[in-house]
């Protein structure tokens, strides 16, 4: 099993979390900002410019951690909508990982510079023996735009 696999495993075996934290000091590379999607290039830009690099900055690594577990490259990573759990419009729930299928949850959240980011394995994933990771398919997720 490859290093990301063991990763992946360990963390849906032990049913917790992963506490990943980083701060964004300097604009990331060009490189890195074509790694957003168009949706969070929008974001960045109606930012000030500091902010604006610092959402990119945060988000350019939660791409990195999260394609760490299914060990593929951060470009391969694509967000999704799950459902709102209030009233099931899928257009304004939490961002998941649409693709590939993971079957992790995440979440984000920033003070200034400083990003930390929580991921944990769906508990489907950790009760279904067909589940197996890093192959454990998530719940329906809709495509942000
Ligand atoms: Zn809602």
């Amino acid at each position: 099993m490859s290093t990301a696999g063991r990763e992946y495993r360990a963390l849906c075996d032990s049913g917790g979390v992963d506490l990943w934290q980083g701060a964004t000091h300097a604009p990331p590379s060009a490189a890195d900002l074509r790694l957003l999607s168009a949706a969070e290039r929008v974001v960045m830009r109606r930012r000030s410019r500091t902010d604006g690099l610092r959402y990119a900055g945060a988000h350019i690594a939660v791409r990195r951690v999260l394609a760490r577990y299914p060990g593929v490259a951060p470009a391969g990573i694509r967000f999704g909508t799950a459902p709102c759990p209030w009233c099931a419009d899928p257009r304004h729930g939490r961002p998941v990982v649409e693709a590939p299928r993971t079957g992790l949850e995440f979440n984000l959240s920033h003070a200034g510079p400083h990003w930390a980011l929580a991921v944990t394995c769906a508990a489907a994933c950790r009760t279904t023996e067909r589940a197996k990771p890093p192959f454990c398919g998530a719940g329906p997720a809709r495509r942000q735009s």
